[in-house]
C-alpha cells in the first residue's frame, strides 16, 4: 500500500518535517498545503531537488483532496511563538485556524490519523478531541517527544553516554508546567537516581535547560524546527510502519492518578491505528503532584476557548 502524509502549513516546521521524512525515506508521497501557495510551491521545488540525493519520495503542492488517501495528516499551520511569548498565549490565535483546517481534513478522510504540532499543542489537541471524540485515539499532539529528546540529549552529555541508552521522559504539558520523571529515568537498566555523578543541582540545571530550550532557540533564530522535524518524522514512522513505539505524545487522559478530561503527554504505544495502548505509568508522589499542577494549568488554558 502507498504510504502518504499530508502536511498543512509549509512554513519552517512543516517543510522541515517533510525534509526529515524525505531524508529517511519514510513515506512514498508527501503533500504540502499552505494558504500561501507561492511559499508551498517554492518549498515543494526545493524539497524535490533533495530527493535525487537521498531517496524516492514524491512531493506535491497539494490540496485537502490529498487527505483522502493519506494515512496521516500533520497540522503545523498557524502563528509561531514570538520571542518571550509563552505557548499558551498563542491559544486564541491558533484555535480558529486549527478548527477550520481540521474540519476540512475529517470531511475528506474521517479515518485519518491527525498529528497536531501547532502550539499550544496540548490545548489544541484537546480542543480537537472534544470536537471529534470518536477519533480520540487518532488525534495525537507531538507533546513532550521533543522535550524528552532534549532531556535525553542533556543527560547523555552529562554522563558522556550515548543518549539512546538513556531512558527518560519529560511529561505533562509541552510548556511551562512540564515535569521530569526522575523516578523512572534509567541508563540501561540502572536508575539514574542511583548514579553517583548527578547532584540535585545538576538535575535542576538539566531539567531547566530542557524546559527552556525553545525560549533560548527562539531568541537566537526566531523559531525551532530541526528537532521537531526529526521528532515528528519519528512519530510518523511509528504510525505508517506500525512500529508500536512507546512515545510521550499528547492525548486525551481518562483517569491517570485522578487526572482526566485534559490532553497532555504520557507514554503510549503508537502504531498504525494511532494510540494502540495506554501504559500504566509509574510516578512518585512528587511527580503525581506535578502532573496535577500541569493538568490544572492546561484546563485553565482550555477553559479560555470554551
Ligand atoms: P511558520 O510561520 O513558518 O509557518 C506557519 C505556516 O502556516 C505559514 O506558512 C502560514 O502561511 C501557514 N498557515 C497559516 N494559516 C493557515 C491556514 N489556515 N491554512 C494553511 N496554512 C496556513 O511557523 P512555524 O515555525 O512553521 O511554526 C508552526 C507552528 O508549529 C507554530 O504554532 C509553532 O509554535 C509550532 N511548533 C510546535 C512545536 C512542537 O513541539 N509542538 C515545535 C516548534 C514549533
Amino acid at each position: 500500500m502507498k504510504t502518504k502524509v499530508t502536511i498543512i502549513g509549509a512554513g519552517m516546521v512543516g517543510s522541515t518535517i517533510a525534509f526529515s521524512l524525505i531524508l529517511q525515506d519514510i513515506v512514498d508521497e508527501i503533500a504540502l498545503i499552505d494558504l500561501n501557495s507561492e511559499l508551498a510551491e517554492s518549498q515543494v521545488m526545493d524539497l524535490q531537488h533533495s530527493v535525487p540525493f537521498v531517496g524516492r519520495t514524491t512531493i506535491t503542492n497539494g490540496s485537502y483532496n490529498d487527505c483522502s488517501d493519506s494515512q496521516v495528516t500533520v497540522v503545523t499551520c498557524g502563528a509561531a511563538q514570538k520571542p518571550g511569548e509563552s505557548r499558551l498565549a498563542l491559544v486564541q490565535r491558533n484555535a480558529a485556524i486549527v478548527e477550520s483546517v481540521v474540519a476540512e481534513v475529517f470531511a475528506k478522510n474521517p479515518d485519518s490519523i491527525l498529528i497536531m504540532v501547532t502550539n499550544p499543542v496540548d490545548v489544541l489537541t484537546y480542543f480537537t478531541v472534544r470536537k471529534y471524540p470518536q477519533a480520540k485515539n487518532r488525534i495525537l499532539g507531538t507533546g513532550t517527544i521533543l522535550d524528552s529528546a532534549r532531556f535525553r540529549h542533556l543527560l547523555g552529555a552529562h554522563f558522556d553516554i550515548d543518549n539512546r541508552s538513556i531512558h527518560a521522559y519529560i511529561l505533562g504539558e509541552h510548556g511551562d508546567s512540564e515535569f521530569p520523571v526522575w523516578s523512572g529515568a534509567t541508563m540501561g537498566n540502572m536508575r539514574l537516581l542511583n548514579h553517583g555523578s548527578i547532584s540535585d543541582a545538576d538535575k535542576k540545571r538539566i531539567f531547566e535547560e530542557a524546559k527552556n530550550a525553545a525560549y533560548t532557540i527562539i531568541e537566537g533564530k526566531q523559531s525551532t524546527y530541526h528537532a521537531i522535524g526529526a521528532g515528528c518524522a519519528h512519530l510518523i514512522r511509528a504510525i505508517v510502519r506500525n512500529r508500536k513505539s512507546v512515545l510521550a505524545v499528547s492525548h486525551l487522559i481518562e483517569g491517570i492518578y485522578g487526572v482526566s478530561d485534559v490532553c497532555l503527554s504520557m507514554p503510549v504505544v503508537v502504531g498504525r491505528a494511532g494510540i494502540v495502548e495506554r501504559l500504566e505509568v509509574e510516578l512518585s508522589k512528587e511527580e503525581q503532584k506535578l502532573l496535577h499542577i500541569s493538568a490544572t494549568a492546561l484546563k485553565e488554558a482550555a477553559a479560555e476557548l470554551s
